[in-house]
């Protein structure tokens, strides 16, 4: 999925790392002649990939960034009292990830861009990826709420 460039960052080893707006690092580093990316090596050069997209492999696979932080949670919902917005094509902000808990019975969660139907149940829950558009659909009576997770302030 493709995400953009919000900053740089040296991690542990002294590798460059780019920081995506879903919340998830990618390596650019320079490493000659198997990578090269000199632009990595100046602020000028970072700065000039900043806005620039990136193919991002853990959004590929719904991983919900290890250090992003719970904002917000809906209110339980059933299959009656659920807004119906949630049956229908939505998605969330970019930088905001969800959780479907399903707290008793069975929901169906489908992205169709991926091809993905998944009926989620209380040991699976669905994680909902930052711009993708995704629906869900009650099988029969369902307890479920949404948590929604960004990256945590700094400081
Ligand atoms: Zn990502």
């Amino acid at each position: 999925m493709e995400r953009k460039i919000i900053g740089f960052k040296l991690d542990a080893a002294g590798d460059w790392t780019a920081m995506l707006d879903c919340g998830h690092p990618q390596h650019t580093r320079h490493r000659p002649p198997f990578e090269n990316r000199a632009w990595v090596m100046t602020q000028d050069g970072r700065d000039s990939m900043l806005g620039q997209v990136l193919n991002c492999v853990r959004c590929e696979e719904f991983e919900l960034p290890a250090d992003f932080v719970k904002c917000k949670v809906t209110p339980e919902f059933t299959e009656s009292t659920m807004p119906a917005g949630l049956r229908g094509q939505h998605y969330t902000s970019s930088g905001v990830w969800g959780k479907i808990v399903v707290l008793e019975g069975r929901l169906l969660y489908c992205v169709p861009s991926k091809n993905i139907a998944l009926e989620l149940d209380s040991s699976s829950p669905g994680i909902v990826v930052p711009e993708l558009p995704h629906h869900v659909e009650p099988q029969g009576s369902v307890r479920f709420m949404v948590e929604f997770y960004k990256a945590a302030l700094p400081g």
